[in-house]
């Protein structure tokens, strides 16, 4: 479908009450419909709780509106969302849902083309998916997609078991799996800085690039989500996903052409050369951290282990640190550290390239006025990219000082901002699966990170908590980077002069 094409479709959210629905769903359709990009649509709502469609109606409201600002738009957009309450268990249910969904098609004209988007707790997928088939409601004459969350499973097992229920159903193609990553701005840069910039892809290899340090902090700890969390870990939440896309669209070779298939098959590629890190190795390139109390803008905060629904000796990481190698000719050789975590010193997602020193030291190094060359890329809250170079400090003498060059995009703060849900349910809409993990990715993902979960869940480690709130890490994490000669670049203030 060309760019500006305005796709219709019904759409499906099951768990329309829930917290995403409210949060990032029902306001990213609101600006694609306020931007006019949407053709004829209809919203069927889709939960437990027994709710007429106009309550619904101003649940929607409320959560694109939370002022309550008078806006004909609005009450417009509003109008086409209807609700259906439905136990997903509940093998009846779906007929009457058919049904529904059969008037609304033929009301609104949506040519018989569905997007079903479940917005609910995992272990609802496969059952769901099983009733739309066996109840028709994947009979319609249009498109049908299915849009899911993470966590696409806990495991390769488990993840595998869920992909075939849902392929019961839907075909790869009509499969969008959603890693939010994928659809901010700066992660989508990463391929246009790196293929429309001959500054940079011919130095894009082991020659030329150091390391590169990928770090995404977070100031919050675990809030209401202990009970999910503790099942989860910062490896399961964060590293199997979001941290190994960042990692792979970095490492990528150059596509052929922007297609979905040639993209994901690029990635793929990256995350058959990740070297497996098993049995004694894990502890040598990984280390995981637990938060324990500290000091959060000047608040104190509690450790990990006293929050809600954790246990008091938990063994769950807040915070893992890891060391990826990449074994083909490009990347041989080029640590990728990758670090992520709760309740640290700063909220921030960023990536820094290093690039190798020059061969000899005219500028004398060792006083710091030449630094190396590196290229930041700034995911969030902050969008943008900095280039870090040496130049020759003003005067008499030939003297070199750091210099940046930098571009700043005017992003909006706040993880998870509904702009990455606005442009993936556009591209879900469009049938651009591009942006979305293809099964062979979530398999090779999980395989990487189950060897770490299997040698993290059998040893117990003694020294959590290991890192207090508000810091960035444990000690560990940069004695990984220590016996290499590296050291992490700092994520806020990354002023060179300051290293
Ligand atoms: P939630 O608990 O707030 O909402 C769950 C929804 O499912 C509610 O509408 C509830 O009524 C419905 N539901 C539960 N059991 C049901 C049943 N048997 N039949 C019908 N409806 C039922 O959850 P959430 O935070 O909105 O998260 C939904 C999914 O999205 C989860 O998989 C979560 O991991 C994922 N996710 C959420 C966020 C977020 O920001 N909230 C971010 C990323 C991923």
């Amino acid at each position: 479908m060309a760019q500006n094409e305005k796709p219709t479709a019904l759409i499906m959210i099951f768990g329309a009450t829930g917290d995403l629905a409210k949060r990032k769903l029902f306001p990213s359709l609101y600006r694609l419909f306020e931007k006019d990009r949407l053709g004829d649509f209809a919203v069927i709502g889709v939960a437990r709780r027994s709710l007429t469609n106009d309550e619904f109606q101003t649940s929607v409201n409320q959560s694109v509106n939370p002022e309550g600002v008078e806006n004909d738009k609005l009450k417009e957009f509003v109008s086409k969302f209807y609700y259906h309450s439905h136990d997903v268990t509940d093998s009846d249910s779906y007929a009457s849902l058919n049904t529904v969904a059969h008037e609304l098609d033929n009301q609104y004209n949506l040519s018989g083309n569905r997007i079903f988007y479940l917005a609910m707790a995992p272990e609802f997928f496969g059952t769901i998916a099983e009733h739309l088939k066996t109840d028709g409601l994947t009979d319609a004459h249009g498109f049908k997609r299915l849009v899911i969350e993470k966590p696409f499973g806990h495991d390769l097992e488990s993840a595998k078991k869920l992909n075939n229920q849902i392929r019961t159903a839907f075909t790869e193609d009509e499969i969008y799996r959603i890693d939010h990553y994928l659809g901010k701005e700066m992660v989508q840069n990463i391929e246009v800085i790196r293929f429309a910039n001959s500054i940079f892809e011919p130095l894009w290899n082991n020659r030329f690039i150091s390391n590169i340090q990928v770090t995404s902090s977070e100031t919050l700890g675990v809030e209401e989500r202990g009970r999910y969390y503790e099942k989860s870990g910062a490896l399961r939440d964060m590293v199997q996903n979001h941290m190994l896309q960042m990692v792979s669209l970095l490492a990528m070779e150059p596509p052929i052409s922007l297609t979905t298939d040639e993209i994901r098959s690029e990635k793929v590629r990256v995350f058959r050369a990740l070297r497996p890190i098993k049995g004694n190795e894990v502890n040598e390139y990984f280390v995981r951290g637990q938060y324990g109390k500290g000091l959060l803008e000047e608040k104190k905060v509690p450790a990990y282990n006293e929050e809600d629904m954790v246990d008091p000796e938990s063994n769950t990481e807040t915070f893992v640190a890891g060391k990826l190698m990449i074994d083909n000719f490009r990347w041989a050789g080029v640590p990728f550290y990758i670090r992520t975590g709760k309740r640290m010193e700063a909220k921030t997602t960023k990536i820094v390239v290093e690039f190798k020193d020059m061969p000899m030291d005219l500028y004398n190094r060792q006083e710091g006025s030449v630094r190396p060359n590196l290229l930041v890329i700034h995911i969030q809250p902050e969008e943008g990219i900095t280039l870090y170079l040496n130049a020759k400090k003003a005067g008499q003498f030939m003297n070199s000082t750091p210099v940046k060059l930098s571009y700043a995009n005017k992003g909006i703060d706040g993880l998870n901002t509904p702009e990455a849900y606005e442009k993936l349910l556009y591209d879900c809409l469009r049938g651009d699966a591009t942006n979305f993990t293809h099964w062979d990715e979530v398999a090779l993902s999980w395989s990487f990170v189950d060897n770490i979960s299997a040698v993290w869940e059998k040893e117990k480690e003694q020294n959590f908590p290991n890192y207090e709130a508000g810091s960035m890490g444990p000690k560990a994490a940069d004695a990984l980077l220590d016996k290499d000669g590296h050291f992490w670049w700092p994520v806020t203030n990354l002023d060179v002069e300051k290293c």
